[in-house]
C-alpha cells in the first residue's frame, strides 16, 4: 500500500510544472515547455506551436490581463514620480507632459509582451484553458 502511494505520488510531481522557471521564461518570452523557443511571433501574438519543442501554445487565453498588470505597474510607478518631479525640479508644464508621455509609451511598451509571457506561462504551469490535455 505504501509502495502504491509512493509511486502515485512520484507520478503526480513529474506531472506538476514547476511556476517559477515557467514565469521566468515568460518574462523572456520564450516557451513555457522548453525555455528557448519564442513564444511570440511578432510584438504580441502567440506562436500556435513551440517552433523549438512543438508544445502547443494555442490554449492561452491571456485576453486583458497583460494589459492590465501594464497598467496597475506603469501607473503605480509614474504617478507618484510625477509628483516628485514635480516637487523637486518645477519643469514647463509641456516639458513634464512630453517627459512623463514618452515615459509611459515606453515602459508600457516594455512590460506589455513580458506580462503576455507572464500571463500565458502561469496559464500553462497550472494546466488552465486546455493546457493540461
Ligand atoms: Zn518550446
Amino acid at each position: 500500500m505504501t509502495h502504491s502511494t509512493s509511486d502515485g505520488t512520484a507520478a503526480t510531481q513529474a506531472e506538476t510544472r514547476q511556476i517559477k522557471p515557467t514565469l521566468l521564461r515568460g518574462w523572456r518570452r520564450r516557451c513555457p515547455n522548453c525555455g528557448s523557443g519564442p513564444m511570440f511571433k511578432g510584438y504580441l501574438k502567440v506562436r500556435d506551436t513551440c517552433p523549438n519543442c512543438e508544445e502547443n501554445l494555442s490554449h492561452h487565453r491571456a485576453d486583458d490581463g497583460p494589459a492590465y498588470l501594464t497598467i496597475l505597474v506603469v501607473g503605480h510607478l509614474m504617478a507618484p514620480l510625477i509628483l516628485v518631479v514635480y516637487e523637486n525640479f518645477r519643469p514647463e508644464p509641456l516639458t513634464l507632459a512630453t517627459l512623463f508621455t514618452v515615459g509611459c509609451v515606453a515602459a508600457s511598451l516594455y512590460l506589455l509582451p513580458r506580462f503576455k509571457g507572464i500571463v500565458v506561462g502561469y496559464q500553462w504551469a497550472k494546466r488552465m484553458h486546455g493546457f493540461g490535455d
